[in-house]
């Protein structure tokens, strides 16, 4: 048995077939076969482990069917990780074909390489500026709603607001941004809006980061983001607090050391990265932040799965928005929006039913701006946003406190 089968097995050992599961699970609701839940998945695991199986393309397809969104482990009785369990089998089946596929290479390459994400921004920027995003399709780049726009629609105190107070940023001296590639390339407004948040709160500084390695690792490319990794810890060794706007992220990096435990050489610079890294919601509710006024649009927060059962942050979002507007919590709000990285280009059609869901929670609240703070979830929300026929909008936090 395989070194990465035999963990797989350890992790979903507790599951005792109780099917709490189910329930929650946001692919059993859409498509109910067993394969779909977590139930399902950890005995592919197990029966691989055992030799039971035939790693087959169905195999396959089953283990990579999974938003890893860990919906399960937070209501399973025994808090069996299948997530973490469909990572390692993944890797397993990967480094047994031989590597990623194609496309996951091609995508993992572009990643990989700062310079590649750089252009691709520019790019980009240049398409935004000359309206002509429109030509490219909305799953690679989507209709970014910018907070000029936000101001101009919601005329009245906020845009009358002005910048950040300054605040004390508490004992933090050296703050740095830590900026995805999907900020990067998809919501740059965002970005912008995040970077002005964290001036108004003392130094910040903003290194040329690379990619923080989480589409690697979930595709079974797991050397790359170790790399990725080291490069990230030297990067940030000077700062004291390591903040980001990307739940996936902030979820990878605040994980980070759990990979190098049994590495002498990086196990202490790792968990010393991993503890300075704070979401941005996280950090503003630490310094202090007052929103500059309170307007009186309608909020609602789309919780990311990163956020929400990666980080345990749930309170700090809401407070944010509690004193920026009118805040209505939606029904479900920390179910998966059908994002997960590139699992609404792998299944989009599953993944455009997961996300009906959830606009008909957004709807119900009546929010004029459903927000989040994740790039993959405002990429589901700004498509759900258009096809809404302008019932709502999507942006990202940074963008509207
Ligand atoms: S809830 Fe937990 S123990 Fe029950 S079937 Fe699902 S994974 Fe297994
Ligand atoms: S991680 Fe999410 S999608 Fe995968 S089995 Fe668990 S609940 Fe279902």
């Amino acid at each position: 048995m395989s070194g990465l089968l035999e963990e797989a097995k350890a992790l979903v050992a507790g599951c005792d077939r109780c099917g709490t599961c189910l329930t929650v699970c946001p692919l059993f609701k859409v498509r109910d076969v067993e394969r779909s839940s977590a139930r399902g998945k950890n005995a592919l695991a197990r029966g691989l482990a055992e030799g039971g199986l035939e790693p087959g393309p169905e195999v396959r397809g089953a283990v990579e069917f999974c938003l890893l969104c860990r919906a399960c482990t937070d209501a399973c009785p025994n808090k069996v990780p299948t997530d973490e369990a469909m990572v390692r089998v993944r890797q397993h089946l990967t480094d047994r074909a031989g590597g990623p596929t194609v496309t996951y290479r091609l995508v993992g390459a572009a990643l990989r390489s700062r310079a590649a994400v750089g252009l691709g921004a520019l790019a980009l920027g240049a398409l935004r500026r000359l309206g002509l995003l429109r030509l490219l399709p909305s799953a690679l780049v989507p209709k970014e709603f910018p907070r000029k726009a936000f101001l101009a629609a919601f005329a009245g105190p906020a845009a009358l607001g002005g910048e950040a107070p300054a605040a004390t940023p508490g004992a933090h001296a050296r703050v740095a941004y830590f900026q995805g590639c999907g900020m990067k390339l998809m919501f740059p407004d965002a970005a912008e809006a995040t970077l002005k948040l964290l001036g108004g709160l003392g130094e910040v500084s903003a290194p040329d980061n690379p990619c923080c390695g989480l589409p690697h690792l979930a595709h079974g490319m797991k050397g790359t983001f170790l790399e990725l990794a080291r490069e990230n810890i030297a990067l940030f060794e000077e700062a004291d607090v390591v903040v980001t706007d990307c739940a996936s992220c902030g979820g990878a990096l605040k994980h980070l050391a759990d990979h190098f435990k049994d590495d002498g050489a990086w196990r202490d610079r790792a968990a010393a990265f991993s503890a300075k890294v704070l979401d941005l919601t996280e950090f503003l509710v630490r310094a202090g932040y007052r929103s500059p006024s309170r307007g009186e649009r309608t909020f609602t927060f789309h919780d990311p799965c990163h956020l929400a059962r990666g980080q345990g942050i749930r309170r700090q979002p809401r407070q944010l928005l509690e004193a920026a507007g009118r805040f209505v919590d939606m029904r479900e709000a920390d179910t998966c929006c059908g994002g997960a990285g590139t699992f609404h280009m792998d299944h989009p059609g599953t993944a455009a039913r997961i996300l009906a869901r959830k606009a008909s929670s957004i709807e119900a609240t009546g929010a004029e701006v459903v927000v989040t703070a994740c790039p993959g979830c405002l990429i589901q929300l700004t498509r759900a946003a258009e096809a809404s026929g302008g019932r709502f909008k999507a942006m990202h936090i940074s963008q509207v406190i």
